[in-house]
């Protein structure tokens, strides 16, 4: 049973997936003798709407702002570490303007312990420039004018468009790379963008939010990219990865 750690950080928004109709046909315990795509995507999102409705971002945040400096620190970093630095870090600039008129070598003291600090206390100082001078400050809701922030790509424009604005995007890290592939959601997507539109073909408009999460979550905590807990993984039963071990066992 995958087992989802929520934050204690009170989030603005709670979204109640359970609430959203259930468009999926019931599963049965054995799966039919040839699995296709469309049958992985239907097991797999029952399972999570089901049994884990509510998953959202572990990044501690109170507000558009501080959700984009928290995504941009959390590039090959640990979302347990970045909640290490950032409450420092909003005390000393709690809005743009003040991360704008910093020094690159004043963040970097502030976040010296996450990975990657020089490239990401200049990335900070030019998206906090940018911001101040040409949005008022303001974050865009627009996925392709959040990419012109610096330190901004296509995944942390994503999470912000659906976490922050609530728009039907879907952020790919390697969780979600990794976990899509593994578990045949995708089929020889190369990059995230590939997997990305693999994905959005499939999964319901309204669900694509929450599905990002989900295949986080289970990256995270269960099928771990060095040794996946298959024994213990509840989709195991729709799982390509798994399906072609048990085949590889038996022969
Ligand atoms: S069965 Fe194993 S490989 Fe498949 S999703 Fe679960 S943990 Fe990952």
């Amino acid at each position: 049973m995958i087992q989802i750690i929520f934050p204690k950080f009170a989030f603005p928004k709670q979204r109640i997936i359970s609430q959203v109709p259930i468009y999926f046909r019931r599963m049965t315990e054995n799966p039919p003798k040839r699995i296709t795509r469309k049958y992985r995507f239907d097991y797999i999102l029952d399972y999570f709407q089901k049994n884990h409705p509510i998953a959202e971002t572990e990044l501690h945040y109170a507000d558009s702002y501080q959700l984009m400096v928290a995504v941009i620190l959390s590039a090959q970093c640990t979302d347990k570490r970045v909640n290490m630095i950032t409450p420092g870090l909003f005390v000393r600039f709690p809005d743009p303007y003040a991360l704008a008129d910093a020094t690159v070598e004043e963040i970097f003291e502030y976040i010296k312990s996450c990975s990657y600090p020089n490239n990401k206390a200049k990335n900070l100082l030019g998206m906090a420039q940018m911001l101040t001078t040409e949005f008022k400050g303001i974050v865009p809701d627009d996925v392709d004018t959040l990419q012109k922030l610096p330190g901004v790509g296509r995944k942390t424009a994503n999470v912000i468009a659906s976490v922050v604005f609530n728009k039907p995007a879907l952020a790919v890290d390697t969780h979600v790379f990794r976990v899509s592939a593994r578990l045949g959601l995708t089929t020889g997507a190369k990059t995230p963008l590939e997997t990305e539109k693999q994905l959005v073909k499939y999964i319901p408009e309204n669900l694509l939010a929450v599905a990002h999460h989900w295949l986080i979550l289970h990256g995270r905590y269960i099928c771990i990219a060095r040794k996946p807990k298959c024994s213990e993984c509840a989709l195991k039963n729709a799982c390509k990865y798994y399906q072609t071990m048990q085949k590889n066992l038996n022969q």
